[in-house]
């Protein structure tokens, strides 16, 4: 894929996520070396996938919810809960 076609697709999926979870990533985009902004939280792991610090059962709960953008307090990446069939 080209650069125009890769930008041409970033954008599309920029358009339907909230501005308010956009400026929080790149918020932490900008922060990070690494590039790696989502903990992606399993129900067996239990653990942010970025920093390994063991989350509370009711974080583990909210973030399944999804109803609101949760970030780590140890390392501040965004929760995003994976259904073990992804
Ligand atoms: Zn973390």
């Amino acid at each position: 894929m080209s650069i125009a076609e890769l930008t041409a697709r970033r954008n599309e999926i920029m358009a339907t996520v909230p501005k308010a979870i956009l400026r929080t990533y790149d918020y932490i985009l900008k922060r990070r070396k690494t590039g790696q902004v989502l903990s992606f939280v399993k129900g067996d792991a239990r653990t942010c996938s970025v920093c390994f610090k063991i989350l509370e059962p009711q974080l583990i709960n909210e973030i399944r919810k999804g109803a609101k953008m949760i970030t780590c307090q140890n390392c501040g990446s965004i929760f995003i809960w994976k259904n073990e069939d992804i």
